[in-house]
């Protein structure tokens, strides 16, 4: 099963969210087999990101969105993970700083994109911009709807210079987030992370899912393509992103960069030293 081409938003088509079944039974049904195969994928995506580091010619950028509880955190925690923080930073995006707001919008973006060899993970992003500040008219509309072709233009750009990008949304359904947010509000663990406006947006349920709907059909490009992941399974949106990220990783055709140094001379005063060191 090709889960990359499977999930992908092609460009230019129509998407109807309330129909995406968030669960996927029919596509897998072995919980254990899956977790055993995203521990393979996380070992070959650490792999890939050592050969992005040492290639240091192209970086990556992944967007997650979604909403409030679809798990942007748990794919962090439990697919990212595998990535070296050597080479990976973790961007949260949130309501935006008094600086930020007087600057354009992709400002606080643009600032943290990746050089060559890294890997930036922004969580939430710029589509904010066409999502909370669409819902919630934080910009006239004639504002926001420039947006879609700006964030392309931005995105090609990136891309032109060296940038691979990948965006998920993680797709849950409204009975799930609500189930989460009660696991929320049961463990003190995570209590931390209930908002006011948990509850309050989901009165806006439908109005995001149109904001949605336009922003990954809208947004979605062969060079920074959008994935809508089943994510009511936490195991299962694991097990999805991991198989996207290592056929995207692979597709980069990486190699480690030829040696700089002359490593026949290198051996050679190797075996000198160590004469020296097994001869005293
Ligand atoms: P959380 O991800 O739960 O920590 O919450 C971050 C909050 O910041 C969410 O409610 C987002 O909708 C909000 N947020 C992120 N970016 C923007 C933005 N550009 N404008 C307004 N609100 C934003
Ligand atoms: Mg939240």
């Amino acid at each position: 099963m090709d889960y990359y081409q499977h999930f992908r938003v092609s460009p230019g088509s129509k998407l109807n969210l309330d129909k995406f079944d968030a669960t996927c039974k029919d596509l897998h049904d072995d919980r254990k087999a899956a977790e055993e195969e995203t521990l393979k994928l996380r070992e070959r995506i650490r792999e890939l990101q050592y050969q992005l580091y040492a290639e240091r010619k192209r970086s990556v950028l992944i967007c997650l969105q979604g909403r409030d509880a679809a798990g942007k955190d748990g794919t962090i925690r439990h697919v990212f993970r595998a990535m070296n923080p050597q080479g990976c930073r973790v961007y949260s995006f949130k309501v935006p700083s008094k600086i930020e707001a007087e600057h354009d919008y992709l400002w606080r973006h643009h600032r943290v994109t990746p050089g060559l060899g890294h890997v930036a993970i922004f969580n939430r992003s710029h589509y904010e911009e066409v999502l909370v500040v669409r819902v919630h008219n934080l910009v006239p509309k004639d504002v926001w709807k420039k947006r879609f072709d700006e964030i392309n233009q931005f995105e090609k750009m990136l891309a032109n210079n060296g940038t691979h990008i990948l965006k998920f949304y993680l797709h849950i359904d409204p009975e799930e987030q609500l189930e989460r947010f009660k696991k929320r509000l049961d463990s003190p663990a995570k209590q931390w992370k209930i908002s006011d406006a948990d509850y309050s947006e989901r009165i806006y349920w439908d109005d995001y899912t149109k904001a949605y709907e336009d922003a990954l059909t809208k947004c979605s490009t062969d060079h920074a393509p959008w994935f809508t992941i089943p994510s009511n399974r936490k195991w299962f949106r694991n097990y999805v992103v991991a198989k996207i990220m290592v056929s995207a990783l692979e597709s980069l055709n990486m190699s480690y960069p030829e040696t700089s140094v002359d490593l026949a001379e290198i051996r050679r005063l190797y075996h000198e030293e160590k004469q020296k060191e097994d001869d005293s």
